[in-house]
């Protein structure tokens, strides 16, 4: 009796052991992690809005925007193992729904450590469970008012370059203009980030001192003829420009964008149904993933 009772433990402790083993392989094998120094990043096919993952070989993730919906969960789920439920760091480019939607949902489901976003409130329903959550979680909210980096490891920076003044008072309502504009550098790979950020913006942006190359540009405002001037494309020079668009009324992408990318020799890399855009840099390569359909 004894012996059959042990037989039964050795089974289970047995299964136990085998189900983790499953789990963790495909937690490290199938979602296929980011490899030792290298860096992935994301551009979720979240439909017409704008969400980012950047997820470093150390497990920590970097969630710019969160789309129009709660479909993020699903797509963070396809990068992130089910175990890991933290977001070091919340970009939340401004309070657009389309930004911002994804990333409340984001704060019910996972540990958010701290967030960046450009002090504008939203009175919507989503801007008040924003603030809702974030004070309710006691989670760490920096507002972007002056240039700042943060040195994420001995390779990777995040220079956050707009706004470089606060403009919670001066905007009208425009958030657009206060969308937050940054870069991440990774060794030679260059990532820029803009949000919504318009013409303004970036005339602002190229008559400044700052070094705005970029091996892959985030596209502004989803390809919108109100971004994407020739000067500032020029300025960037952009390898890859991702067009974060779904079916949208606006027009989105404007053919003038589109043919401007096209003069300044850019690939352009559209979202829409086409499936996520994955880049992984390991610091000197850039490597564009193949597209999958979601
Ligand atoms: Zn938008």
């Amino acid at each position: 009796m004894k012996l059959k009772k042990f037989k039964i433990l050795f089974y289970l402790v047995a299964i136990f052991l085998f189900v983790n083993l499953v789990f963790l392989g495909y937690g490290i094998f199938l979602k296929g992690d980011t490899p030792t120094g290298s860096l992935k990043v994301v551009f979720f096919d979240v439909g017409q809005g704008d969400a980012v993952l950047i997820r470093d070989s150390h497990s920590r993730n970097i969630l710019v925007d969160g789309g129009p919906d709660r479909n993020i969960i699903y797509h963070l789920d396809q990068y992130i193992p089910f175990y890991d439920r933290e977001i070091d760091l919340m970009v939340s480019t401004h309070a657009d729904l389309d930004h911002m939607t994804g990333l409340v949902e984001t704060l019910r489901r996972y540990r958010v450590k701290k967030i960046l976003d450009n002090g504008l409130k939203s009175s919507s329903a989503v801007g008040e469970e924003w603030d809702r959550l974030i004070k309710e979680k006691k989670i760490f909210l920096q507002t972007i008012d002056a240039p700042l980096n943060i040195v994420w490891d001995e390779q990777t920076i995040l220079e956050f370059i707009w706004p470089w003044q606060d403009l919670t008072r001066d905007v009208n309502g425009d958030d657009n203009f206060a969308s937050l504009v940054f870069k991440l550098k990774h060794g030679e790979n260059d990532f820029l980030f803009t949000g919504d950020a318009d013409k303004e913006v970036e005339k602002i942006l190229t008559e400044s001192d700052y070094d705005l190359s970029a091996a892959v540009l985030k596209v502004g405002h989803h390809g919108s003829k109100y971004s994407s001037s020739l000067e500032f494309l020029k300025a960037v020079n952009p390898a890859y420009g991702v067009i974060s668009v779904g079916e949208n009324s606006f027009g989105h992408p404007s053919l003038r964008v589109l043919s401007n990318l096209e003069e300044v020799g850019t690939k352009i890399l559209r979202t829409d149904g086409k499936g996520d855009v994955v880049f992984v840099s390991n610091g000197e390569n850039l490597i564009l993933g193949e597209r999958r359909e979601n």
